[in-house]
């Protein structure tokens, strides 16, 4: 079974492979078969809802390209700022002029500028990540995931991306940057999510080669 990932996130697509690395599917990206960004794909992730904003990357490039495309949308909801920053995670600083490392920088700053504060009980948060699948005919499958966690006062570890130096994990005693990828993906929003995708795939009665 081979399926598109639709994500430009070199830290996603890494993390979504080695998640389906177990199971029976054949993943490529946008990048293996060099598609190249277009100007639309700037308002696809426009929904309230990480569901929505999945579902519609899927079908756009099952549509654009006749595969049958998985996508996610995923981010932080703090307990104690009402769920956000919620689809807004990416862009949370505003920096539209920032990227990678950078952007991520801003982003931590602003979310410790926020909780500065704020009790350590009360800075529960959580990750969510929702996973879709489109074929080019329009159909579709959704799953979702999440991660409780707390945010942490200080930034700390390497590993990961985003949030994950903040992100502390009671169950781990750490950040999810300062664990292994495979200790991330045993219990991470985004593993959740694809792993109850792939069985609500493995279940459907829908082909999905030749879609
Ligand atoms: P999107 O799913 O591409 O819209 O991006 C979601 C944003 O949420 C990312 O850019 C990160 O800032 C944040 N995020 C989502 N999942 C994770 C994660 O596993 N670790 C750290 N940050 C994450």
């Amino acid at each position: 079974m081979s399926l598109l990932l639709a994500t430009r996130s070199a830290h996603k697509a890494r993390e979504i492979g080695q998640i389906l690395a177990p199971l029976d599917l054949e993943v490529i990206t946008l990048a293996d078969l060099g598609i190249e960004p277009a100007p639309e794909e700037d308002v696809i992730e426009v929904h309230d809802t990480f569901a929505a904003n999945a579902l519609a990357k899927a079908r756009y490039f099952a549509a654009r390209l006749g595969r049958v495309t998985l996508a996610d949308d995923s981010g932080l909801r703090v307990d104690a700022l009402d769920g956000d920053p919620g689809v807004h995670t990416k862009r949370f600083s505003g920096r539209t002029d920032l990227q990678g490392q950078a952007l991520d920088d801003a982003n931590n700053a602003l979310l410790l500028d926020r909780l500065s504060g704020v009790a350590e009980e009360e800075r529960g948060a959580r990750y969510v990540c929702c996973a879709a699948v489109a074929w080019p005919d329009g159909r579709s499958l959704g799953a979702a995931g999440t991660v409780r966690g707390r945010i942490a006062t200080e930034p700390r570890g390497t590993g990961g991306f985003g949030y994950d130096p903040l992100f502390h994990v009671p169950r781990l005693g750490a950040r999810f940057a300062e664990v292994s990828p495979e200790a991330k993906n045993a219990i991470s929003h985004r593993s959740r999510a694809f792993r109850a995708l792939a069985a609500a795939l493995a279940a459907s009665p829908w082909p999905v080669t030749g879609a």
